[in-house]
């Protein structure tokens, strides 16, 4: 079942790219696993998808414990300072950096390993008040001062689109946040890429893609849906 799911998202990211001129090996797919069985990713390793995300910290932690090492694992999820220092070594990326207070503690935690936090910018396109990451407006000028830390790298933007059963009203988020990237990248700034676009779910991850997403993170589509109340 698992492995059945990622193979026909495989099929559709390759679908989705021919139709946009896009090369599917620029699109990663990040399996979200968060609320599941670390047995679950052991199935889904079997299509061999090695990208998983998860939205705390502490599960991420056991997950890793238990699995490969080889895996790549994300935090997508809102980060609280105090538990940087329990990421370092272990996530691949951290999607949801919205703010200098954070990246100054996420500076700090890998600057004692001396390793470099590979980060991206979590954007609030719809202007939800119920979402985190920085309004658009804002972003230039946060990534501006988060260029400055040694131990952190800029790599991309993020953006967590509203939920709706019709995809194409989050057409307009995904195309703003890639405008917003494309904007950025023009600015050269120092020790700061914007090759990464982490945006697309598993309701809209094929609107996403046709707007420029080289990451989408897929749960539900996957793993079926969670039950938060266990
Ligand atoms: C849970 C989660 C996802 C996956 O959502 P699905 O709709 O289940 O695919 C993606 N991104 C973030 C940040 C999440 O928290």
């Amino acid at each position: 079942m698992i492995v059945d799911n990622i193979k026909e998202i495989y099929n559709e990211i390759n679908e989705t790219c021919s139709k946009v001129n896009r090369d599917p090996s620029e699109v990663t797919l990040i399996a979200v696993s968060k609320t599941k069985p670390y047995t679950d990713v052991e199935k889904a390793l079997e299509s061999g998808c090695v990208d998983y995300g998860e939205n705390k910290v502490q599960e991420l932690d056991q997950k890793y414990d238990l699995l490969p090492k080889d895996i790549n694992w994300h935090m997508i999820g809102h980060l609280q300072r105090n538990k940087v220092k329990y990421l370092v070594g272990k996530a691949k990326m951290i999607h949801s950096v919205d703010s200098l207070r954070l990246a100054n503690q996420i500076e700090k935690e890998y600057a004692k390993k001396d390793m470099i936090a590979m980060v991206l910018i979590e954007v609030n396109m719809a202007g939800e008040e119920s979402k985190f990451g920085i309004k658009p407006d804002e972003t230039e000028s946060l990534i501006r001062e988060i260029s400055t830390l040694e131990h952190v790298k800029v790599c991309g933007l993020m953006t967590i689109a509203p939920y709706t059963l019709e995809p194409e009203e989050n057409r307009k988020y995904f195309k703003g946040l890639r405008e917003l990237s494309v904007d950025i990248a023009s600015k050269n700034i120092d020790n700061v890429s914007m090759d990464e676009l982490s945006m697309g779910m598993s309701g809209d991850y094929n609107v996403a893609i046709e707007e420029g997403s080289t990451m989408i993170r897929v749960g539900t589509k996957i793993f079926g849906e969670r039950n938060y109340n266990v």
